[in-house]
């Protein structure tokens, strides 16, 4: 407010100067004078107009900045928000892996970058089996102990989703033939060494299988989906706790 005063004042004494310089050069070039009654008004009207005008100015330009301060700080908040239901709604929320959607679009997106790299699809080996034994929460145990067992096994960097209830992708990122499957046979066996234990008395044995494969320049992620999902079929109907590529078997029980 004590702003706005101070600068309403000194506009309206420059209007004054303003006007009277003008009146005091042009009326006598005109061949006139300024008189007493000329004074008076050359004085009062600046003053007059000009302070009340400009208050009212500035007064509203102080609000409109006010105002765009709210703005910014709520078109900040706002994308803030935005950013964490962003990060919400990618990920599984038992897991806190991708989702499948996100997965995959993480995957197309790294495929468009490089051609390298090598995508495996993960399964857990006769999981119906721990439900119907222990039941379902049970059953969430074992999926987590599966979930942090994989995400030990991977490098740092590497693309982890959870693609269906007890199958996870992991998308090596430029991964060579030999790292692929070096990964792939840490992750079977990492699992394979987890100590599931639903009640004192017991330890359940977890494992996996997995079907894997290297990248080809030409390959999409729906045909390089494809093709892991027919080597993790294989991996299954050879007797489970398998890592198998397109190349062959790259780890047994
Ligand atoms: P396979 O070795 O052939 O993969 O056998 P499987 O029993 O693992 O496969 P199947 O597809 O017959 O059954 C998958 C089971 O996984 C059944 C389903 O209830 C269970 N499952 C899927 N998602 C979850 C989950 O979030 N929590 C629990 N507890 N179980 C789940
Ligand atoms: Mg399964
Ligand atoms: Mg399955």
């Amino acid at each position: 407010m004590n702003r706005i005063f101070l600068k309403s004042t000194a506009v309206a004494f420059s209007s004054l100067l303003a006007s009277l310089v003008l009146a005091l050069t042009l009326v006598p070039a005109f061949g006139g004078a300024v008189d007493g009654n000329a004074w008076l008004m050359l004085t009062i009207c600046p003053l007059a107009i000009a302070w009340p005008a400009s208050a009212f100015m500035f007064w509203q330009s102080e609000k409109l900045r006010a105002a765009h301060r709210d703005l910014a700080r709520t078109h900040a908040e706002l994308a803030a928000a935005h950013r964490r239901l962003e990060e919400k709604a990618s990920r599984d929320t038992m897991t806190g892996m991708l989702n499948r959607e996100t997965f995959f679009a993480a995957l197309d997106r790294s495929r468009r970058k490089t051609d390298r790299g090598a995508l495996l699809i993960i399964d857990a080996d006769h999981f119906k089996k721990i439900n119907d034994s222990f039941g379902h929460l049970t059953g969430d145990t074992a999926l987590l102990e599966i979930a942090a067992a994989i995400t030990r096994a991977v490098r740092a960097g590497d693309v982890l989703g959870r693609i269906g209830g007890e199958e996870f992708g992991a998308f090596l990122v430029a991964a060579s033939d030999q790292e692929a499957v070096h990964v792939a046979e840490r992750v079977r066996r990492e699992v394979e060494l987890i100590r599931f234990q639903p009640s004192a008395d017991r330890i359940v044995p977890l494992t996996v299988s997995i079907g894997g494969t290297i990248c080809a320049c030409e390959a999409n992620v729906s045909e390089l989906m494809r093709i892991a999902d027919k080597r993790l079929y294989e991996a299954k109907s050879r007797g489970r706790n398998l890592a198998i590529f397109d190349q062959g078997i790259s780890a047994a029980a």
